[in-house]
């Protein structure tokens, strides 16, 4: 059964976990040696309680996400060649024939299903332990138990269909199956876009009009100094499930609408929350959106592509510790296991992220006023109690979002 990818899935998957494991102690003890002050440029604005506060939370969740690490390795060794799935789809095969759609659809829910239970008692433990104690937690157990089973039906509802039409294509469209399976991948997340926001989004939370007439006022004069059209001004009540305050937008073209957090517009002055919209429209107006989108559809092409390849090829299956070989299976295998191999990725993607992240303060210094940027950063670090000390490879490594100290440098600079 083990042949010579067996061993090419373990040692990167070893050396995902291992880099994830060093990095994650890395940031631990990076944040607790400068736990003890608050760094000089902040030292007018955050209280070392407040700094400590976010030390103490960093150190939690990323000791969680040492447990989760592991945890995650161990549960694809056991699905994987620890025969998990070979069972699994051998007690599908006692109720449909294994080159069915039926057993391929129900082998991959139970697989999803049984991940998702696996890791619940995580997610709670990091809502209402670390969250909790921290005091960002606004979920209750019921509403918790209510958001699971809406998205449990959200996702049964959008996913199946696709995983449908997947497997459909993967048995009957011969050789060039990947190229349509894209084909069909892009639209529907195309079409995703544009129902999400006005279908589901609104079963989650509620958007009402700004009511604020100063805040719209200043809104308004930005949206218009930018030449930006939006189908709405909306605040959206995040602080029903957490503290941790944010703006977006949603939707495309002309019928994109702009949502803000109630915790934002409670929190941050109307100039502050002009300059956090400034930086928002910018990533828009530079094309951001656009280049994130094209980026993705490009990794998906050179994924279809290789699934393509390995889907035909017997070692794939019998490296990963699979005895039959199916269209499900091979799907199945590569979702579990392409993240080990992408993981190596994630720095090139953090930068390219961060300096979409330093063209967007750029243009919001250009349209509105970079003090008061500056200041509702402060505000949303102290306020979200992310810390201003990470450890400068962990950020490299995973930060979408440059650290605050540099960012709040490079806007007092311009
Ligand atoms: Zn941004």
């Amino acid at each position: 059964m083990m042949n010579t990818f067996t061993w090419l899935f373990v040692a990167v998957l070893a050396a995902a976990s291992a880099t994830r494991l060093w990095l994650s102690l890395r940031q631990i003890r990076h944040v607790r040696a400068h736990r003890g002050a608050v760094p000089g440029m902040f030292a007018e604005s955050i209280p070392l309680a407040a700094h400590q506060k976010a030390a103490d939370y960093t150190v939690a969740k990323a000791r969680l996400g040492v447990i989760d690490t592991v945890l995650d390795a161990l549960i694809l060794l056991a699905l994987t060649l620890g025969g998990g799935l070979q069972w699994l789809s051998s007690l599908w095969e006692r109720v449909f024939p294994l080159d069915s759609l039926w057993h391929g659809t129900a082998l991959i829910l139970s697989v999803f299903l049984a991940k998702g239970v696996l890791g619940l008692p995580l997610d709670l433990y990091r809502i209402f332990v670390i969250e909790e104690r921290f005091g960002f937690n606004r979920l209750t157990l019921k509403l918790y138990a209510t958001d699971l089973v809406k998205h449990l039906l959200v996702g049964a509802v959008l996913g199946i269909p696709l995983l449908l039409v997947m497997l459909w294509l993967m048995q009957a469209a011969g050789p060039l199956w990947w190229l349509y399976a894209w084909l069909v991948l892009i639209s529907y997340s195309l079409f995703l876009q544009m129902v999400y926001p006005a279908v589901v989004m609104p079963l989650f939370n509620k958007f009402s009009p700004l009511s604020d007439p100063v805040l719209a006022a200043k809104v308004e004069e930005l949206l218009r100094r930018t030449g930006f059209r939006s189908r709405g001004l909306y605040v959206m009540d995040g602080s029903k499930r957490s503290s941790h305050g944010n703006a977006f937008f949603t939707g495309f073209g002309a019928a994109k609408r702009i949502v803000l957090f109630d915790t934002l517009v409670s929190r941050l002055q109307p100039a502050e929350v002009e300059a956090v919209l400034a930086h928002e429209l910018g990533h828009y107006k530079l094309h951001h959106v656009i280049k994130g989108m094209a980026l993705s559809f490009a990794f998906s092409f050179v994924l279809l592509f290789a699934l393509g390849a390995l889907a035909s090829q017997p070692w794939f299956y019998q490296g990963l510790g699979l005895r039959t070989a199916s269209p499900a299976i091979a799907l199945l295998l590569f979702l579990l296991v392409v993240g080990e191999f992408t993981y190596f990725l994630q720095p090139l993607l953090s930068l390219f992220s961060r300096k979409n992240e330093y063209e967007a303060d750029r243009y919001a210094a250009q349209y509105a006023n970079p003090a008061e940027l500056a200041q509702a950063l402060v505000k949303l670090y102290h306020d979200n109690s992310s810390t201003l000390t990470p450890d400068p490879l962990h950020s490299a490594y995973y930060d979408s979002h440059p650290p605050a100290a540099m960012r709040i440098a490079r806007l007092r600079t311009t």
